[in-house]
């Protein structure tokens, strides 16, 4: 069934190791399940082809934000669901994409710094705390917490299926995504 629903981008911003790509995984898959249009932004995955070459100063990272918000807002207005998960650490530019955007639901996946620290996935906290990385956010580099998220996830004290159902009960009650039919 092919279900017409207006397009969003669901955008997840917050440190490394916060749970950002966790969270939109289990949402993706969801989503799909329910035979929903849906596409994923990831910042990783970006910064090796879209946005290949920028570094980590301000105005790379503005620059990164930026090249992620244009794609997804042409994906946006065809009506795909896109999940963008990138630290984005300054509120300025992720506000100017929401903007650009219009359909965007922003989702603060929050834990403290020595929560994500301690989870340290992807061993990067280590070589950042041993000034092998420079400019990393939470350590050297700042981090600014959206003031008016349309969700925060707590991902220290909350369940992945905690998270993931507040995602998407969010998605449905805004009306980017059907509820599921309740089979009596
Ligand atoms: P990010 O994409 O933000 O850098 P990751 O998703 O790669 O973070 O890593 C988050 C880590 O935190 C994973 O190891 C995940 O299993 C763990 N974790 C613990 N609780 C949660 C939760 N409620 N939601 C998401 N991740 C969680």
């Amino acid at each position: 069934m092919n279900v017409k629903h207006p397009g969003v981008t669901v955008w997840f911003t917050g440190l490394s190791g916060a749970g950002k790509t966790t969270i939109r995984m289990a949402v993706e898959q969801e989503l799909r399940d329910r035979g929903l249009k849906v596409e994923v932004l990831d910042g990783d995955v970006v910064r090796e082809n879209l946005t290949r070459g920028l570094g980590f100063s301000k105005a790379d990272r503005d620059e990164n934000i930026r090249r992620i918000g244009f794609v997804s807002h042409l994906l946006t207005r065809n009506g795909v669901i896109v999940l963008v998960s990138a630290i984005s650490p300054y509120r300025a530019i992720r506000d100017e994409v929401r903007e650009r955007i219009g359909n965007f639901v922003e989702v603060f996946v929050n834990a403290p710094l020595s929560v994500c620290e301690a989870r340290d996935v992807k061993g990067l906290y280590k070589k950042a705390r041993a000034g092998e990385i420079k400019q990393f956010t939470g350590i050297d580099d700042p981090y600014e917490p959206p003031l008016n998220p349309e969700l925060e996830c707590r991902t220290d004290l909350e369940s992945l299926d905690d998270c993931v159902a507040k995602v998407l009960g969010k998605l449905e009650e805004l009306g980017y995504v059907p509820a599921p039919a309740i089979i009596a």
